[in-house]
């Protein structure tokens, strides 16, 4: 039958689990001062027994980033004598930190007197710092989560939109929620596409560069988004901040299509610490980098949906030949325009205008040259009637004007001027200057002549008569009696 140790042995065995124990091992009396320690103690801080001998450990081991809580509890331990369990961050020998899990006892003597304390430590390093890259990395997980719904969210706004005014204001305040910390822009190709003019910014003071020049920016001229402020050796955008303050931004192409239709900006410069410290924020940045990516693609197709519909929009309202606006765009804007004249207690007019003889022009110099004198009359048009008076293609070759805020007088001086115009018009038709045409004109002027558009353009059109009847090239105004 196997026999029990003895007390003796026991006691013998006890103390070398204590000496040589792994864990570290640490006696201190009632006013904690050393009174021995383990080769393991010895091990782990490199201290030896005759330099911990009278010392109080916590003076001269505990390292910055212990936290408060611990301490309460070393201090609970010493005047209520119950042991604890703490994590403590301990210096070595040489000044090197370390986590140490420690359980701190009283030890008490035979007589219940308290005599001293004892703790048993283990370095926790290597699973602290385990611990803490995995709750970043759900903590990082959970944003990314976030960031997800939320760039689903506002790909559904981005397509919802119905002009590029709206679309603009979805942008800015979607990319100013998901990257509180940048201050942004976006900028669009002008029509003739020689610079890319700002077309909205936030998140800023609002001092943006107003204009880039394609030839001023990294990305453009590579073809592809471009990050500055991360690596040793990179040159900054001639549009941007980082010229003076070397911030760090990102400038993303907007493509659709194979196109460049604009260029996204984002400036970390608020944000980013200096250059020698932004190593630390090297892997936030690159995670703005992908979300950047990602928000410019969905902007890209966005604009392209907008500029589509634009288009669409645009080519239904206006007379291919010409670029004038349409019939259907006339009718809709007189009745807007009638309906607001109301409410402001103004006047607004229409002059109806038509070529004369051109069946005779036509029938001389042939359709091609006939379309060609068209197409310069809806240019000088375009280029002669400015604000506040639309020049637009019925059909064929009448057209009708119309004017805001005009009286029967004004209205008939403009239209005498473009008559003028007209008459000084010089078209060349395969080299050769076409014979000059004229134009005659008719004038009536809201409310008094007419109520309602399909009333308006009847005066209009009984005052062009009455020019045409009257000899051609000449303007003529509705009269209640007409002759
Ligand atoms: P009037 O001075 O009385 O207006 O004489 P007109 O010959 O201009 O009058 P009419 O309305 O009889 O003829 C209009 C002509 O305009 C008929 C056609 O030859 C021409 N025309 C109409 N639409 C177009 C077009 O789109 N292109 C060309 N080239 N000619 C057109
Ligand atoms: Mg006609
Ligand atoms: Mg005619």
């Amino acid at each position: 039958m196997t026999k029990p140790i003895s007390k003796g042995d026991f006691d013998r065995y006890a103390v070398m689990a204590a000496e040589f124990s792994r864990d570290a091992l640490l006696v201190t009396d009632i006013e904690d001062r050393v009174v021995w320690l383990n080769k393991g103690f010895e091990t782990l801080t490199g201290f030896s027994m005759n330099e911990m001998l009278g010392r109080t450990p916590g003076e001269f081991l505990r390292g910055d980033l212990t936290e408060t809580d611990a301490i309460q509890k070393i201090d609970d331990c010493i005047t209520h004598r119950r042991p604890v369990d703490i994590e403590v961050q301990y210096r070595r020998k040489d000044n090197t930190a370390f986590w140490m899990e420690s359980r701190i006892t009283p030890i008490f003597a035979k007589d219940g007197s308290h005599t001293h304390f004892m703790s048993s430590s283990r370095d926790v390093t290597a699973r602290r710092a385990l611990e803490k890259s995995t709750r970043e990395a759900t903590e990082n997980e959970q944003l990314r989560q976030q960031e997800r719904r939320l760039l689903s969210q506002v790909s559904e706004w981005l397509y919802s939109a119905k002009s590029l005014e709206e679309l603009l204001q979805v942008i800015s305040k979607s990319l100013e929620t998901l990257m509180p910390e940048a201050e942004g822009q976006l900028y669009i190709y002008s029509n003739s596409r020689d610079t890319l003019d700002l077309n909205i910014q936030w998140g800023g003071s609002g001092a943006a560069t107003k204009h880039i020049e394609p030839d001023d920016c990294w990305a453009l001229r590579r073809g592809r988004a471009y990050a500055y402020g991360m690596r040793p050796i990179e040159f900054p955008c001639g549009h941007s901040h980082a010229v003076e303050d070397d911030s760090p931004y990102f400038c993303v192409p907007i493509t659709a299509h194979g196109q460049t239709n604009g260029l996204l900006h984002l400036n970390f410069g608020a944000f980013a610490p200096d250059r020698a410290q932004r190593e630390k924020f090297k892997y936030f940045l690159d995670q703005r980098w992908e979300l950047a990516l990602l928000c410019a693609e969905q902007i890209s197709l966005a604009i392209a949906n907008v500029q589509l519909r634009q288009e669409l929009l645009d080519q239904s309202v206006r007379d291919p030949l010409t670029n004038l606006w349409n019939r259907r765009w006339f009718l809709e804007a007189a009745h807007r325009q009638i309906n607001s004249s109301r409410s402001a207690g103004t006047n607004c007019s229409v002059i109806s205008i038509d070529v004369d003889h051109f069946k005779k022009f036509n029938d001389h110099h042939g359709h091609d040259a006939g379309d060609l004198v068209l197409r310069a009359l809806g240019a000088r048009m375009i280029e002669f009637f400015t604000t506040d008076a639309s020049p637009c293609r019925l059909g064929g070759e009448e057209f009708i004007v119309l004017c805001a805020n005009k009286t029967l007088e004004e209205t008939c001086a403009l239209a005498d001027a473009f008559r003028q115009q007209v008459e000084a018009l010089n078209v060349k038709y395969s080299g050769e200057s076409l014979p000059k045409i004229t134009i005659s004109a008719g004038v009536a002027v809201w409310p008094e002549h007419a109520m309602h558009v399909a009333d308006l353009v009847k005066a209009a059109d009984v005052a062009l008569y009455k020019a045409k009847a009257q000899g051609r090239n000449q303007v003529q105004a509705y009269e209640d009696t007409p002759a």
